[in-house]
């Protein structure tokens, strides 16, 4: 019986174990196409090799990859697995196919349910849910075979105690590795993005501070040569164009230099409703130009202490980034600031062109644009301003629809 216990622990860790070593990136976690592929080989394999007890019962764990993949992955990628474990019992045949039919339509029905309150929750409570969900499957499945027994024999309270018992360990055994293996990724993403954040705020200091004076010099010899009436139009196009390059080169710069440490004069103890309303004013013929208008709410009571410059330019950044998915359509900038328990809440809402998860995790990475004329290191900078002061920063958008940022700040 150990034997067959170990044989299927193998086959349930096969899907996890296949996914570290070939898949090992968030972007292919939540896409579980894969996942659901490995999970219903895992369950065939299960159903195959049974667990046989000594006493003359044989349970399997075919409930394990369907509670896992119902509660990871939803109503829509379970049915794969609903289909063919029952197609799969329908071959076996024997007595209590429709039994069988019904018990698992009624997982499928009341497991997948759960799914997005699984998905918010934090590890400890996913462990809880999913052996709740284990156990539920178990007693329900238990219930159903005692009508088959005319009474309740020892050897039914065994087999009761010894699925009971296996189910919740090998789940519980299974939800904290797959657990693991999100949080080893997630770490490493966010120790890359520091990572990052740290070396671009290094080169930012010491080279564009470096970099803006000849600009500036060079700048400035050109608007006089541009002025000179020996050349010719022709070579003053020239001259245009290398100003409007050297304009380039000096947005690039600046969004480097804000990004640099915080000053000490900068520093502010405050509400932000100020610096709000600041960036609000500097952006607003920006906005009208694209037929965006705000709408500003604030209740805050809270204060943080800042730096006025880069929490100015941040909310700049991010403020000026919903104007321009807007760009097309037009339409309401909602900007509100509330309080929650100990931390300041900035959100910024708009209706633009929104984007795909894809697109949210290259969010922050230097030089990540889709626009013709950006420079992408706005978002760059908000996160690292973000960082310094430990926040945290939540997107959520959809194609099409629009994306809210939501920037939390702990006080
Ligand atoms: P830039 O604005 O110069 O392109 P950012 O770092 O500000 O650089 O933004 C990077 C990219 O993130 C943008 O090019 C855009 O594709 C995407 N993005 C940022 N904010 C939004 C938003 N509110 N709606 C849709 N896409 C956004
Ligand atoms: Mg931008």
């Amino acid at each position: 019986m150990l034997e067959s216990i170990l044989i299927n622990i193998l086959f349930l860790i096969f899907p996890i174990l296949i996914f570290v070593i070939f898949f090992d990136s968030r972007r292919h976690f939540y896409n579980q196409t894969f996942l659901v592929l490995f999970s219903t080989i895992s369950m065939i394999l299960c159903m195959i090799y049974p667990i046989r007890l000594e006493i003359g019962f044989i349970f399997d764990l075919r409930y394990i990859p369907f509670i896992i993949v119902a509660l990871y992955g939803g109503y829509q990628k379970v049915i794969p697995l609903f289909i063919v474990l029952n197609m799969y019992r329908f071959v076996i045949g024997g007595d209590g196919i429709w039994q069988s039919f019904l018990f698992s339509t009624a997982i499928l029905l009341v497991i997948p349910f759960f799914h997005r309150r699984f998905l918010k929750a934090n590890t400890k409570k996913r462990l809880s849910m999913a052996v709740s969900a284990a156990l539920f499957t178990m007693v329900l499945y238990l219930t159903t075979l005692s009508t088959f027994f005319e009474e309740l024999t020892r050897e039914y309270w065994a087999l009761a105690t010894y699925s009971l018992i296996t189910h919740v360990i090998i789940i519980a055994l299974n939800v904290m590795m797959i657990e693991k293996v999100i949080s080893n990724i997630n770490n490493r993403e966010s120790f890359l993005h520091t990572e990052r954040l740290h070396v671009m705020s290094e080169l930012s200091a010491s080279v564009s501070h470096e970099i803006r004076n000849p600009l500036t010099v060079t700048n400035g010899f050109l608007q006089l040569l541009k002025e000179s009436k020996t050349i010719s139009a022709d070579e003053k196009v020239f001259i245009d164009y290398s100003l409007l390059e050297l304009e380039r080169a000096e947005k690039i710069v600046s969004d480097f230099l804000s990004y640099g440490k915080p000053q000490s004069e900068n520093m502010v103890n405050s509400n932000l409703k100020e610096d709000m309303e600041y960036v609000l004013n500097i952006l607003g013929p920006y906005a009208n130009m694209n037929q965006v208008n705000f709408d500003f709410r604030f209740s805050n009571t809270l204060t943080k202490k800042y730096d006025q410059n880069q929490i100015q330019q941040s909310m700049i950044n991010v403020i000026k980034n919903g104007i321009e998915s807007m760009k097309e359509t037009g339409g309401t900038l909602l900007i509100t600031v509330t309080e929650e328990q100990r931390a300041i809440v900035i959100q910024v809402q708009d209706h633009g062109v929104g984007m795909t998860s894809d697109e949210i995790l290259e969010l922050g990475k230097p030089y990540y644009s889709t626009k013709t004329e950006g420079t992408g290191l706005g978002m760059l900078m908000v996160y690292g301003t973000i960082s310094k002061l430990k926040g945290k920063i939540e997107v959520v958008s959809e194609k099409h629809k629009g994306t809210t940022f939501i920037i939390t700040l702990p006080v």
